[in-house]
């Protein structure tokens, strides 16, 4: 078993097909919903984690590419603008997944994992100088 972090953008075309429910039923495979944003008749975004084995994810991504969808492997929507983090460290007691840690205990410099960041938004709320971002 595998776990693939994945954004599927949805264009108006796609967005009332129940593609989800297909990857979870035709190809065995676990979805955990991160962010979604659906605007019915208009487009939809979901961050997702799949989980299931290697081979029957790459099932389901043919499956979705079948349609107009748009699938991105290295997307984030939690964007760290480094010219405006001061390293505070405001963030840091509130992120649960450590993407935002001190990369040098000298410097005390803040730095983003993308790869550890589950999107729970809650830096951006602990951030007083609006360094975290989300793009949607
Ligand atoms: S969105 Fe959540 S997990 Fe990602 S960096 Fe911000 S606090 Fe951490
Ligand atoms: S709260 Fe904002 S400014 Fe402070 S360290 Fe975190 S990202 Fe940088």
């Amino acid at each position: 078993m595998i776990t693939k972090k994945l954004m599927l953008f949805f264009p108006k075309c796609e967005v009332e097909k129940p593609i989800v429910y297909h990857l979870i039923k035709d190809y065995n495979l676990k979805i955990n919903l991160i962010r979604a944003k659906i605007t019915p008749e208009e487009y939809g975004y979901l961050v997702m984690d799949i989980t299931g084995k290697e081979e029957d994810i790459e099932r389901g991504l043919e499956y979705v590419k079948g349609f107009d969808v748009n699938v991105n492997a290295t997307y984030r929507g939690l964007r760290h603008n480094e010219e405006k983090c001061t390293d505070c460290g405001n963030c840091l007691s509130h992120c649960p997944s450590g993407a935002l840690v001190v990369e040098d205990s000298k410097t005390r410099k803040i730095i983003f994992k993308p790869d550890k960041c589950i999107e729970c938004l809650a830096c951006i709320r602990a951030c007083p100088f609006n360094a975290c971002i989300s793009i949607f």
